[in-house]
């Protein structure tokens, strides 16, 4: 019991003590979910206040702004980018202002304004510019990342920072993510539970069209437009880069698309649509971004109170998928982890890739930038014997170029285990190649 106030909650000035009234109340006694042991009170509440966070990403204003009203005091933040004007619709720390100006800053500084006793450390950067040292300064890593890369990479980290002799090593990750309607929240465990790589074929690229599709009959304004994009500028503008920024460019592409699409009686091609299509740009929306960052922000609030059960738990649910395209529907399930996963898996077991015999070296090297169980862009490769292909050092890589244009089938045996490197992860990827 608090002497001052008599009511158990903490002493905090007036308009403190109203702002966190029901936060208090959650943390001020037992629920019907909280461990008989668990001790309600001050000592939760500073703890929740002491925990340092790392957010990061595309989801940062929701995750930030969630976070400080959850009641922690000690969070850092981590963002690349400067703030663009196409970002005010949606990222709603920022203002006209600050175009131009580094997000994790401008938003750090607008939380701890509006939030009183919050502390927020910015870094404008790559989370990949940071290394094991610092990671080891958190409690929790909440991370709403719009790249696969980097959520990989930050992945990959973590659980190659777990040390079995101290269990402060490992960092539970809350990732969340979303593509226009749709989203998940996840826990991850590193090491203990399935990791992001584990569940790499959940994010699989969108499915390329086939050629002959848009060569021949489109059903759709999008075929009609990557058919402008990928065809029809190879034939009529051979000799010009075409740059995605270009306006005049992306009005050539929607023109031709449009008088495509008239042909074949397809409606709905605009110049948005276009520059959608030849940019791959996936439109971010605000009350999906809203719903995501909400519930990866109650699993940190929960992790680090005690308070409720959490996803993520080793053994139980841990992967939440939201789906609002059609309708509303949500599944929480639990991934598992594999025993073939390159990154928290048995070092020994190499995953199987079907692959096609009669594919030459380079034509393999592309796909694996296509394949969901890869999706890697710069890969090197060597088999049990050999260097296949190198991309760095530059001599290696001239030693090895030759090898690009034969064919698997001479260079590696049905079965064998290959070992793939790509500059954008810390690991090794071992894959065992089974002819088709
Ligand atoms: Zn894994």
């Amino acid at each position: 019991m608090d002497e001052a106030t008599g009511t158990g909650l903490p002493n905090r000035p007036g308009a403190q003590r109203m702002r966190w009234k029901y936060l208090d109340n959650i943390l001020t006694r037992h629920g019907p979910f909280t461990d008989p042991d668990w001790e309600p009170g001050e000592a939760a509440i500073e703890g929740l206040a002491r925990a340092k966070l790392l957010g990061a990403g595309g989801l940062g204003c929701e995750i930030l702004k969630n976070l400080a009203l959850s009641g922690f005091q000690d969070i850092h933040v981590i963002d690349m980018d400067t703030i663009d004007v196409s970002n005010l619709n949606r990222q709603f720390l920022f203002r006209q202002a600050d175009v131009g100006k580094y997000k994790a800053e401008v938003a750090a500084k607008f939380v701890e304004k509006r939030v009183k006793g919050v502390k927020i450390t910015p870094y404008c950067g790559k989370i990949q510019d940071k290394d094991e040292e610092y990671y080891k300064q958190f409690a929790i890593i909440v991370c709403g990342l719009d790249s696969i890369e980097a959520r990989r990479w930050i992945n990959a980290t973590l659980v190659g920072m777990v040390d079995d002799q101290d269990p402060d090593s490992m960092k539970p990750l809350i990732d969340g993510g979303t593509e226009g309607f749709k989203g998940q929240a996840r826990v991850i465990f590193p090491t203990m539970t399935s990791c992001i790589e584990c569940q790499l074929d959940m994010h699989a690229p969108r499915a390329a069209v086939p050629l002959c599709t848009l060569a021949t009959i489109p059903r759709q304004p999008q075929h009609c437009i990557e058919w402008a994009h990928i065809i029809a500028w190879e034939e009529e503008r051979k000799d010009i880069t075409l740059d995605n920024d270009d306006p005049e460019h992306i009005t050539w592409l929607y023109q031709k698309a449009l008088t495509r699409a008239q042909e074949f009686n397809i409606p709905g091609v605009t110049y948005s649509m276009t520059q959608g299509v030849v940019k791959n740009i996936i439109p971010a929306i605000a009350s999906t971004n809203a719903i995501v960052a909400a519930s990866c922000c109650n699993e940190a609030f929960k992790l680090a109170t005690s308070t409720n059960p959490f996803l993520g738990f080793p053994g139980t649910d841990n992967y939440m998928m939201y789906t609002g395209d059609e309708s509303i529907y949500t599944y929480t399930f639990q991934h598992m982890k594999k025993s073939d996963c390159p990154v928290c898996g048995d070092d020994n077991i190499a995953r199987p890739l079907q692959v096609d015999s009669d594919f030459t070296l380079q034509e393999f090297l592309d796909s694996l930038a296509e394949r969901p169980e890869a999706q890697l862009k710069k890969p090197s490769i060597r088999s049990q014997e050999k260097s296949l292909y190198y991309q760095f050092p530059p001599d290696l890589r001239e030693q090895t170029r030759p090898n690009l244009s034969k064919k698997l089938y001479e260079l590696v045996q049905n079965g064998e285990e290959v070992v793939i490197t790509d500059p954008a992860f810390p690991l090794t990827f071992k894959y065992k190649l089974v002819f088709k």
